[in-house]
């Protein structure tokens, strides 16, 4: 079964209503280049599915969050960042930054990705 929400922009990137640069289509899940990078390499990877939020999606016990994961780590390897190190983030509820609620994993390198950031 698939989920969605009329007024989600990132449901709406999926069903093709929102155009999007995308670098990669997985059966579930969908990654596609942030129009605002923070970094050479940007891509969000999104399911299909619609999950507010990175807990949202853990708790539905599905396996999303790992195909997220997976998926993230082939579009590394695709944008060549893979070997050199690539961050992972799930900004989860607006003190932390999230903005768009459609759990999205940023995957972000290219550039050095100091720790603490900032
Ligand atoms: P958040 O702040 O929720 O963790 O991340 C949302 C991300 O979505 C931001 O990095 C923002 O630049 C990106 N974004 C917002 N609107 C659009 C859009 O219409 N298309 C694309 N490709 N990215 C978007
Ligand atoms: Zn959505």
């Amino acid at each position: 079964m698939t989920t969605s929400e009329p007024d989600c922009l990132f449901c709406k990137i999926v069903a093709g209503e929102v155009p999007a640069e995308i670098v990669r289509e997985g059966g579930s899940t969908v990654a596609f280049r942030d129009i605002n990078p923070q970094a050479p390499t940007h891509v969000l990877v999104i399911p299909r599915d619609h999950y507010p939020d990175a807990g949202a999606a853990g708790r539905a016990g599905v396996g999303i969050m790992d195909e997220i994961a997976r998926e993230a780590h082939e579009v590394a390897e695709a944008e060549g960042i893979a070997a050199s190190g690539y961050r992972l983030v799930f900004n989860t509820g607006p003190g932390a930054g999230q903005t768009v609620f459609h759990v999205h994993g940023h995957v972000l390198g290219g550039r050095g990705l100091e720790w603490p950031p900032g």
